[in-house]
């Protein structure tokens, strides 16, 4: 039996359904989960990349603007009277401009000697800058100086911001009406402005998101980690090269997606300090699984609307299948009851389908073409057995007019065998003794020559039934032939046998056998003849009678004669 047969039929349609229906959930949440793997991740990080290029933006539209702004002002014609003069009015337009921009830490005034001789609030004035970059540079051509720590405002200036001040220097050479450098006008941008516009951004940012601006070599100045360089040498120089664009990359164990853009860009911002400018990075970053979370989501809310529909499909189709298989096991029990129950005879008539209908109807039919063989083969059956008993007795009844003699209805010579046998057999078993006597009618010939055929035949008839009345029913007579017959006695020895052979001699020698209106008389001679051990068979102890029956008759007749033992006649020889 295949593995398959041992199954039932609603249980394989059931699993097969269930594979099926597990197939195609499986095919389709998988199909759908790549390309909403693929679109959420492309959107993630085309998101983040406009985040990116939004802060890069709007941190370059500052600083572009600042910059002009101190360029113009130390160009500024009504201001280049006023520089070496009395510092209070400078004093009053640099407080008025920090005011209309608050991102200045400070502005001021330093004179060619390096002192500060004008700063906001008084802040810094008398000090020497000589030898800070921005200062040296802004002697000669106005200039942007990355973001750095501040020393000394740091403890000057009241902030919101719980971390070091931190200064992006700007500056521009102040000159005279002949053109020479009287001073340099320099403006210390506070940090907290781009902290201010990262925290601006990453509120527009989904949950999860970071926004870093990175320096020119990588290194953190903005965001987490400050001072750490999160992506390797390669990936920031890929970035510095395209400008802006999206990645995705491993750092810390996660898997980050980014949009970057560059920002500070000497050409792009017009920032002097010009070529390349501060070369900037902003980049904005999210977990891919915190962007795959809703994909997560929905391919668990799929596998469940799966498993249920395949839990569905798995019970409709084990109703369907016991539905479709209930016509069949009927089928199958009426056709176990044919035969064993003397009742069931036919099988069901299915419905159901057309394929169940043919089927039992062509059963039906099949049941009755079979019925009625049988039948047939029963009418056979039975009439051979009428033929076989028919021989039989047939055989019976030409057995027994083999071994019996037409003329008096006793046995022959053939049908004394079997008792002749049989009683051999007790013989040598030591159960019993057996005398044989041979009877001869007398002088026969002269009762057919005087009387007829038929008289003769008659004589033997009446001779044979009177033997056949003398002895016992356990006893055998038969005619032998002509008008001899022979005496089987049972159970008895010489003596016994003689006694009756005696009997029998004088039965027949007062026997009135009717013919003609008178008698006719008949004697018969008897030779007595007992079976000795040594007997091969019956045959031996009849010839011993027989030569008897010769001694009687040639002593006269009408007499018995009964014959030497077989170990006299031995000791004789
Ligand atoms: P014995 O006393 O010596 O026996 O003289 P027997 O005349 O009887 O001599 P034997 O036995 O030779 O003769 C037998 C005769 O019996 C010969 C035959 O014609 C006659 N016979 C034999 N069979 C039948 C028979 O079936 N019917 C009739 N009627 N006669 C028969
Ligand atoms: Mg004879
Ligand atoms: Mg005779």
């Amino acid at each position: 039996m295949s593995f398959r047969n041992r199954f039932r039929f609603e249980h394989q349609i059931a699993a097969l359904v269930g594979l099926l229906c597990l197939a195609l959930v499986g095919a389709t949440v998988t199909g759908a989960v790549w390309l909403e793997r693929r679109s959420a991740l492309a959107l993630a990080e085309a998101r983040l990349a406009r985040l990116a290029a939004g802060m890069a933006e709007s941190l370059d539209a500052t600083l572009r603007e600042r910059f002009r702004e101190i360029q113009v002002l130390a160009g500024l014609e009504p201001l280049r009277e006023r520089w070496g003069g009395d510092p209070t009015a400078i004093r009053g337009v640099l407080s008025a401009i920090r005011t209309t921009a608050p991102d200045y830490a400070w502005l001021g005034f330093v004179a060619p000697d390096g002192r500060v001789r004008v700063g906001t609030e008084g802040m810094l004035e008398g000090l020497a800058m000589t030898g800070r970059a921005w200062f040296e540079t802004g002697l000669t051509r106005p200039n942007v100086g990355d973001v750095h720590e501040a020393s000394l405002l740091n403890r000057l200036l009241v902030r919101a911001e719980p971390e070091p001040l931190r200064l992006v220097d700007l500056a521009a050479p102040v000159r005279d009406p002949a053109g020479h450098v009287i001073g340099v006008l320099g403006g210390h941008l506070s940090w907290d402005w781009a902290i201010r516009v990262r925290r601006r951004f990453l509120d527009e940012g989904l949950s999860g998101t970071d926004l870093w601006v990175l320096d020119r070599r990588g290194r953190v100045i903005l965001g987490p980690h400050l001072g750490a360089t999160p992506f390797g040498p390669g990936r920031v120089g890929a970035m510095v090269e395209q400008g802006s664009g999206r990645f995705a990359a491993a750092i810390g164990g996660e898997t980050l997606l980014a949009g970057f853009a560059s920002a500070a860009k000497g050409e792009r911002s017009e920032i002097a300090g010009g070529d390349p400018g501060l070369g900037w990075l902003v980049v904005a970053t999210r977990p891919e699984a915190q962007v795959l979370a809703p994909v997560r989501r929905s391919v668990e809310a799929l596998m469940g609307l799966g498993a249920a529909v395949a839990m569905i499909g798995v019970a409709l189709a084990l109703c369907l299948g016991r539905r479709a298989a209930a016509p069949l096991r009927r089928m199958t029990a009426a056709a176990d009851r044919i035969g064993r129950d003397a009742d069931a005879t036919t099988l069901p008539r299915l419905d159901g389908s057309r394929e169940f209908v043919a089927l039992s109807a062509a059963l039906r039919s099949l049941l009755r073409r079979i019925g009625t063989a049988e039948r047939e083969l029963n009418d056979v059956a039975a009439r051979s057995t009428r033929v076989a008993a028919f021989y039989r007795r047939q055989i019976e009844d030409l057995r027994q007019v083999a071994g019996t003699d037409a003329l008096t209805g006793l046995l022959n010579r053939r049908g004394f065998a079997a008792p002749a046998e049989d009683a051999f057999a007790q013989a040598r078993s030591g159960r019993c003794g057996i005398a044989v006597l041979v009877v001869d009618i007398d002088h026969f010939k002269h009762v057919n020559d005087q009387n007829g055929h038929d008289a003769g035949d008659a004589v033997i008839r009446h001779v044979g039934a009177l033997l056949a009345e003398a002895v016992r029913s356990t006893d055998t007579v038969a005619r032998f032939g002509g008008e001899e017959f022979v005496v089987l006695l049972v159970g008895l020895g010489g003596p016994e046998a003689a006694l009756i052979a005696e009997r029998l001699c004088a039965a027949v020698r007062a026997a009135e056998i009717p013919h003609a209106g008178g008698t006719i008389p008949v004697t018969v001679s008897i030779g007595v003849a007992t079976l000795s051990p040594r007997d091969p068979d019956i045959q031996a102890a009849i010839a011993r009678a027989d030569a008897a029956l010769y001694e009687a008759k040639a002593r006269g007749r009408d007499r018995i004669s009964v014959a030497a033992t077989a170990e006299a006649v031995e000791r004789a020889a």
